[in-house]
């Protein structure tokens, strides 16, 4: 049989070719771990942060719940803090690696989408038990997060640093990192510079609030809460593009996707209406802050140098902090110290669905509105999506703004207002109610 030269090659080497690449993504699906996730699918990760998710700092967070005491309401809400900082990590780094695809411009290395990730990765590493509870108590989670960050790269037992050499990440992306995870201030341009200041958009959008965060934990809770979530991010990814804006590089998205992104703030309504300021919710908040304020003096958390930590203090430690997560319910409960009994009757309470009634008073001027909550699209009286800009198909360099009425007339009235009563408690819980009682007036 005669062969031509094309049918020669493609006879001897074809299954060579075949191997070779079998070999090459075996050794691509080594170097990388995989992860299988719920929401996005297989979730392939740098060995850098597969280092830091292997570290007892890290590991704490499958001990957070993310929607705290909404389990208790909700079933199917039993999702962790850990997996949605895996989330998050993996469309950070999908945003930024589409934003390097379309704009090479923009000389977004590999480190800086290295940094954007192990940001993602730990966003949430400073939350405390039952995630936003211990933030009533204390400051800011994502401060905490930054020195919980500090800590696990410092601690000699995760032999951490080495990695980040080998992987090229020098102190000024550990600076970095740091920024990307607190969010940068209104005037400030970052360590990366005005040009890059865009990369701050990413994991903690201080700006409009549009950042991957959201994204995870919008489709995440939906689907453990088993509610309707109507803003698609894979569109988001796909749209999202740097323009220039008064000076400054922002994230923008395409103007046919105005629709979508008020679809996001409106799911977020929705679900801050329908499961985070759930009435039970907020009263099993308020009956597990008590329990904690009576132990607080007779639990001992040990920290570094064997020194020990009452709760609220722990704060102070890191190594005290790691070993506070959502178990001290079951450490509380389930103790024989007799001091403790005041807490453990609290919370066996809990346990047995007898929630308190009565947690407190307000007295109302008469000539006032009744006290309600208004949810909207934003933080408190900011309409985030004010803040955000869009291009168009013919004009994609130049960014600008859609007003509310363009998108849709039903949203110049986006806000809804919960009941009186759940409002009334998150009043108590903010203005520090002095007493509770379960031996309420007849109040329903
Ligand atoms: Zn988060």
């Amino acid at each position: 049989m005669k062969l031509t030269l094309k049918q020669f090659f493609a006879y001897h080497y074809f299954p060579h070719c075949v191997i070779f690449f079998t070999h090459i993504c075996k050794l691509w699906l080594a170097w990388h771990d995989i992860f299988n996730d719920p929401i996005h699918g297989t979730i392939k990760m740098h060995p850098l942060l597969v280092k830091i998710i292997d570290t007892p700092q890290f590991q704490r967070l499958r001990h957070i719940k993310q929607l705290s005491f909404g389990y208790w309401v909700y079933p199917g809400a039993c999702h962790n803090r850990f997996e949605h900082s895996l989330g998050v990590c993996h469309l950070a780094g999908e945003l930024a690696k589409t934003l390097r695809e379309s704009q090479p411009e923009l000389n977004i290395t590999k480190e800086d989408i290295l940094c954007v990730q192990i940001a993602g990765l730990c966003h949430d590493l400073g939350h405390g038990p039952f995630s936003h509870l211990y933030d009533d108590l204390l400051k800011e989670h994502e401060t905490r997060s930054v020195k919980m960050f500090e800590h696990l790269v410092e601690d000699t037992e995760n032999k951490l640093k080495p990695v980040m050499e080998e992987h090229d990440l020098k102190e000024d992306d550990r600076k970095f990192i740091s920024e990307l995870i607190q969010g940068l201030d209104e005037n400030s341009n970052g360590s990366r510079g005005p040009g890059k200041k865009f990369l701050y958009d990413i994991v903690a959008n201080s700006r409009n609030g549009v950042d991957v965060d959201k994204w995870d934990y919008l489709a995440r809770d939906c689907y453990y809460l088993g509610v309707q979530n109507n803003f698609d991010y894979r569109r988001f990814l796909r749209f999202a593009r740097v323009c220039s804006v008064d000076g400054e590089m922002q994230i923008c998205t395409r103007d046919k996707e105005a629709q979508n992104l008020y679809d996001m703030f409106a799911t977020r309504k929705s679900l801050h209406c329908k499961a985070f300021q759930h009435r039970v919710v907020n009263v099993i908040k308020i009956m597990v802050i008590d329990a904690l304020k009576k132990a607080d003096d007779f639990v001992e958390i040990a920290g570094s140098g064997g020194k020990k930590f009452s709760i609220t203090k722990a704060i102070s430690d890191m190594e005290a902090y790691t070993k506070l997560t959502d178990h001290i319910f079951e450490q509380i409960l389930y103790s024989s110290k007799e001091e403790l009994k005041d807490s453990k009757e609290i919370l066996m309470k809990i346990v047995k669905h007898q929630h308190y009634k009565f947690v407190g008073q307000i007295f109302l001027e008469t000539e006032k509105k009744p006290l309600a909550v208004a949810i909207g699209y934003g933080k408190k009286k900011k309409n985030l999506i004010n803040g955000f800009n869009f291009y168009s198909k013919d004009d994609p360099k130049k960014a600008k703004r859609i007003e509310l009425d363009q998108v849709n007339e039903f949203l110049k009235t986006p806000k809804c207002h919960i009941k009186c009563l759940n409002a009334a408690l998150g009043f108590l819980m903010n203005s520090k109610h002095t007493e509770t009682t379960d031996n309420p007036p007849n109040l329903s």
